[in-house]
């Protein structure tokens, strides 16, 4: 088979690893003769499988015991509803960070339910910065102080955990979680969809302090209560099974690679290769201000009558799904955990090549 990058926002690419393993296993999971999908998920097998994951998650984000782990059905946006369901039962006011079309997604489903108000917005620079903390208005009154670590769409990534005193700090890391060391113990809880560093799509991982329990309103949906779900091991109801044990294997590769440390180190460089290659070039370009670029998602411009040619021409090479979202239009490179640096390297060879033949 041709290698073939996936650049891909998410779902994105797996370790072929993992993809390996998955093929490997898939008929019969350890001489049981049925595959993972068919297992009961409250049987002894699965059990194992699910406590393996929980023990590992919470080993390479080191979480300790007062934080609760919880694989939950729905992705991300599940959680843009059960935050706010969970967390406001005594207060009516939650905040929330303006950062991009991430945060402007979970704000809104905030809305539904409660009264939101913004800390702190960089929409007036089309999310191409972020707002410097001497602008953040922090309301100690409210029940949480909500941002998302990484805007996925606009490329921009906070780089360090935002200040935010006493008040429960909540983060959508759905598309950085696991990319870089955080110090778990300065939040709240914290959230992503698997389908970028975790596996695939499906499955929201939520990471919840134990005092932020029993604070949900009476009309929280049960498969969104996070209090039943952390007593019942996160199986009010039949779990996705498949992905869970897909984040397991996703797991162990990210142990044998050095854990967070070294994905980190990695991350870095593969970062710092791609915007370097971008600034040096007369073609394309980036406009994000560099100190608060996304080390995941790499968005680009070059002349919209080249887009298509240098689209076709990249997958051609084995360089694919290289167009931006469709809400900003342009290209984007998602280069998460998964992405080798060779996978960087191949993306910045055609680049240059097809600058010095189109330039
Ligand atoms: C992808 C993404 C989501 C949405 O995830 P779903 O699993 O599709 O609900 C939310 N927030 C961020 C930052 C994302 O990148």
């Amino acid at each position: 088979m041709k290698r073939i990058y996936n650049f891909s926002a998410g779902p994105s690419m797996l370790p072929p690893s993992v993809v390996a393993r998955i093929q490997a296993d898939l008929p019969s999971w350890r001489s049981t003769g049925i595959s993972v999908m068919e297992m009961s998920h409250r049987g002894a097998v699965f059990g194992e499988i699910a406590e393996k994951t929980r023990a590992d998650f919470r080993a390479l984000i080191n979480a300790p015991d007062h934080y609760h782990i919880l694989f939950l059905a729905g992705g991300a946006r599940a959680q843009f509803a059960a935050i706010p369901l969970n967390l406001t039962a005594t207060k009516n006011k939650v905040t929330y960070f303006n950062t991009g079309a991430w945060s402007k997604a979970a704000i809104a489903e905030a809305e539904r339910y409660v009264s939101v108000e913004i800390v702190a917005s960089s929409e007036a620079s089309s999310f191409t910065t972020l707002p410097p903390p001497d602008q953040w208005r922090i309301d100690p009154d409210a029940a949480y102080v909500h941002y998302t670590a990484n805007e996925t769409i606009d490329g921009v990534e906070f780089q360090d955990t935002p200040d935010v005193g006493a008040i429960p700090l909540v983060s959508d890391m759905s598309s950085n979680i696991l990319s870089r060391s955080i110090e778990l113990e300065r939040f709240g809880l914290i959230y992503a969809g698997a389908q970028k560093n975790l596996g695939i799509a499906g499955l929201g991982v939520v990471i919840v302090r134990d005092d932020l329990l029993g604070r949900a309103r009476a009309e929280t949906p049960a498969v969104l209560n996070y209090t039943s779900q952390a007593q019942q091991g996160s199986m009010v109801n039949t779990p996705p099974v498949f992905a869970w044990y897909v984040l397991g294997l996703v797991l162990e590769w990210v142990k044998e690679q050095g854990g967070v440390v070294e994905i980190e180190k990695r991350n870095i460089a593969k970062a710092r290769k791609l915007y370097d290659a971008i600034d040096a070039s007369a073609l394309y370009s980036n406009p994000v201000e560099k100190s608060v670029r996304s080390r995941m998602n790499v968005p680009f411009r070059l002349p919209e009558a080249l887009q298509e040619r240098f689209l076709t021409e990249a997958q051609a090479a084995g360089l694919v799904n290289l167009e931006g979202h469709r809400s900003v239009g342009g290209l984007r490179a998602s280069i998460y955990n998964a992405m080798p640096e060779e996978g960087v390297d191949a993306l910045i060879a055609f680049m240059q090549d097809f600058e010095k033949r189109r330039g």
